[in-house]
């Protein structure tokens, strides 16, 4: 499910609004459920303090597996229905989270799941992993030239763990950024707009230890626990430049939204398992890179706010274009 954008309704008009959030956060994600896992909680936090929090989808998540048996005859080798189930555990994921923009990249079903690193999915025309990397990306530019946003939120360059949609969603999300900057590239999407701060999701290796070393110590009735290395991520600790604690309200709003995508995760507790039945750590607290932009937090010292920094920066681009407007 699309929401409307609250931008779009001045008809492209590239005016400030009075109505726009001040702040505004763009992430961009492969499949339904990423969102939710990686940044949840950051998602509601956001949301709450009523900054506009913009998710881009690139794909349906059409080849999922899908773990409860009721549902089996959704799986793509079956009835092929995923794509659109998964729009509505989206929906619903959106709706526990607090987000009310939500699009998928060039509209649903644009650009289909293309399936685990060297299934043959991966070959089909139609798959985001063979979609020309500056077609794709310039469906993110209009997104981006539209919201404005000060921040984006993406995957490190193997996408976390190396899945196709993860490598391109990265690939998308860079060269759209890059490229919603440039004057001079298709300005029918909009006026050029840089974006301040861009981070790359993360998982430091210590907390993710921790969290399977919390999880063995539960003993949860998942058949297995997953590896330290199977969370996307996990970097050395002193990567990590930015962390968003969750309060129990926005860590609620993050296992609801997880919930939520219940053909692909199985939450018990602070724990959960997607279709592997390998339990792992649901996390609280969520953690950056900063790899684009200036840190607003001192030398050594990690940031607690994706925002930090930046409140001269969008001042003086408000006015910027206040007085490109008034010319
Ligand atoms: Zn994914």
């Amino acid at each position: 499910m699309t929401a409307p954008s609250p931008l779009t309704a001045s008809g492209g008009d590239a005016a400030p609004r009075d109505d726009v959030p001040a702040r505004r956060l763009l992430l961009v994600h492969a499949h339904p459920d990423d969102e939710s896992i990686n940044n949840g909680v950051t998602m509601a936090k956001y949301a709450a303090e009523g900054a506009l929090v913009t998710l881009v989808t690139c794909t349906r998540g059409e080849e999922g597996e899908v773990i409860p048996s009721e549902l089996a005859a959704l799986a793509p080798d079956r009835d092929d229905a995923l794509g659109p189930y998964r729009e509505d555990e989206l929906a619903a994921a959106m709706a526990a989270l607090g987000v009310g923009d939500h699009r998928f990249l060039g509209g649903p079903g644009r650009y289909r799941d293309s399936g685990m690193m060297g299934a043959p999915q991966n070959e089909r025309p139609d798959s985001f992993w063979q979609a020309p990397l500056d077609e794709a990306a310039a469906d993110l530019v209009a997104v981006v030239r539209e919201v404005r946003p000060q921040v984006l939120v993406t995957y490190d360059p193997n996408g976390g763990y190396g899945h196709p949609d993860h490598i391109q969603a990265h690939r998308v999300a860079m060269r759209g950024a890059e490229l919603a900057a440039r004057a001079d590239f298709r300005p029918e999407l909009g006026a050029a707009h840089e974006i301040g701060k861009i981070y790359w999701n993360c998982n430091p290796r210590s907390v993710v230890e921790e969290g399977f070393e919390l999880l063995r110590a539960a003993g949860r009735g998942f058949p297995g626990i997953a590896a330290v290395d199977d969370v996307p991520g996990v970097v050395p600790d002193a990567e990590v430049t930015a962390s968003i604690a969750g309060d129990p309200a926005q860590v609620a709003a993050k296992t609801a939204a997880m919930r939520a995508h219940y053909t692909q995760i199985a939450v018990d507790g602070p724990f959960f398992a997607l279709s592997n039945d390998l339990g792992q750590p649901l996390f609280a607290t969520e953690h950056y890179r900063l790899v684009h932009g200036a840190p607003g937090a001192p030398a050594g010292a990690r940031e607690d706010d994706l925002f930090a920094g930046i409140g001269e920066m969008v001042g003086m681009q408000e006015s910027a274009r206040i007085e490109e407007v008034a010319e």
